[in-house]
């Protein structure tokens, strides 16, 4: 038997590599839904004619329109957000992988584990909103998270070697993006081109603008902290420029134990499906003997305050990361959109947060209610910067 997928997000970065995945093993896996925004009908389709999955979500409905007509016979079609909901929680899926960008991720999230269906997790943003609220679900129903983040893949393989009390920290690396040797005095005149090139992942383009100011670290640890369960305090990050050594645990007895591959999203997403198999592939290997230096660094925070930020929101309580998590979607979107300067992103974040009083999350629904304050904030604050400027 094949285990059976929702894929969430199909047609973005996460999304290919999963599909190569899952070409790769045939025998293994194979696809029950498919679930994306809409916004590249025509890949859309072509993973329905090789596929042939029971359902696609479309969130777009017009799109949803467009593509009916050319779906091959038994191919359901669903429209709108809740399309999603009903392509994570389909009795044909055995697992879950969520791809979705954004806050937009939570709420299929939420539906897969409420339904008890395994969630292979790309998706940080929905832990960095609810992440509590989810590790809560997950333990209620049985339905583990694993997740596809490759940090965190590196630091659940590592966690197997010992129990919680022997960790004395969780050490993320990050590359440090395009910027880390930039003069700090020219950040202002950042254009999107460069902040999308990043040095040695190629992803989306909202997740290579976030590993660019790092505040993709600051989700990271955000998200580590929820997924397993150690406290902020005790997670570090380190700049690691190859991104080769994807995390390092550091136990109590001094032993550190570290996790590489070529850095390739193929190899975390295999792991997490696969969990708890290890399945043997033919993808390219790490050449050790061509390696010669694995270099780590400190980080910087003054060229990049951005993990600070995400650190003093996890302090401040369980909304301060959600309204962070928006703020930095709609600043994000207005620098790709060429609406604010590079510099305003952070700005925004910081300005918004200035503005909140953080409060502990009752349920799902006050996560996204906090979500919505956020964006509604960021984009107040972004027309006044534009405005004065
Ligand atoms: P992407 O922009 O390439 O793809 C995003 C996907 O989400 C697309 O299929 C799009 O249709 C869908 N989507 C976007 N907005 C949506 C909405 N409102 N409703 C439903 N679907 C929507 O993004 P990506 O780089 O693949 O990243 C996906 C997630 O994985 C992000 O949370 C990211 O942080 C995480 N992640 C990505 C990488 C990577 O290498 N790309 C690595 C680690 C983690
Ligand atoms: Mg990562």
């Amino acid at each position: 038997m094949t285990q059976r997928l929702a894929l969430l997000g199909a047609t973005g970065s996460i999304g290919d590599s999963t599909v190569e995945v899952v070409r790769h093993h045939p025998d293994r896996l194979s696809i029950a839904t498919l679930g994306a925004l809409g916004r590249n009908p025509e890949a859309l389709l072509a993973l329905v004619r090789e596929f042939r999955p029971r359902l696609l979500a479309v969130v777009d409905p017009a799109v949803a329109q467009a593509l009916r007509p050319m779906l091959p016979p038994g191919v359901e079609l669903a429209a709108g957000p809740e399309a999603l909901l009903a392509a994570a929680t389909h009795p044909e899926v055995d697992k879950v992988v969520a791809a979705i960008v954004g806050a937009a991720g939570l709420p299929p999230v939420a539906a897969a584990l409420a339904a008890g269906k395994p969630v292979a997790l790309a998706n940080k943003e929905s832990l960095v909103v609810a992440g509590r609220l989810l590790t809560d679900l997950a333990r209620r129903t049985g339905a583990e998270i694993v997740p596809i983040d490759s940090e965190h893949v590196a630091l659940h393989q590592a966690l197997r070697c010992g129990t919680r009390e022997e960790v004395r920290r969780l050490v993320l690396t990050a590359s440090g993006g395009p910027f880390l040797n930039r003069d700090p005095a020219t950040f202002a005149n950042i254009r999107r081109e460069e902040a999308l090139r990043h040095p040695t992942w190629s992803m989306g383009a909202k997740i290579s603008v976030d590993s660019s100011t790092l505040i993709n670290k600051g989700l990271e640890l955000i998200e580590a902290s929820h997924l397993f369960g150690i406290p902020p305090d005790a997670i570090d990050i380190v700049i690691h420029p190859r991104s080769l050594v994807h995390s390092l645990v550091e136990f109590r007895d001094g032993s550190w134990l570290a996790q590489l591959s070529v850095n390739d999203m193929i190899f975390p997403i295999q792991y997490a499906l696969a969990y708890p198999e290890r399945w043997a592939n033919e993808f390219p290997r790490l050449a050790l003997e061509e390696l010669r230096t694995l270099e780590f660094l400190p980080l910087d925070h003054r060229r990049f305050p951005a993990v600070q930020l995400a650190r003093a929101a996890l302090a401040a309580g369980e909304s301060a990361p959600a309204v962070l998590n928006a703020a930095n979607e709609v600043a994000v979107h207005a620098f790709l959109d060429g609406r604010i300067g590079y510099l305003d992103i952070l700005a925004t974040i910081s300005e918004v947060l200035d503005a909140h009083r953080a409060v502990p999350l009752a349920d799902l629904a006050a996560a996204l209610e906090w979500d919505h304050w956020g964006r509604q904030r960021a984009t107040e604050v972004l027309s006044k910067r534009r405005r004065s400027r």
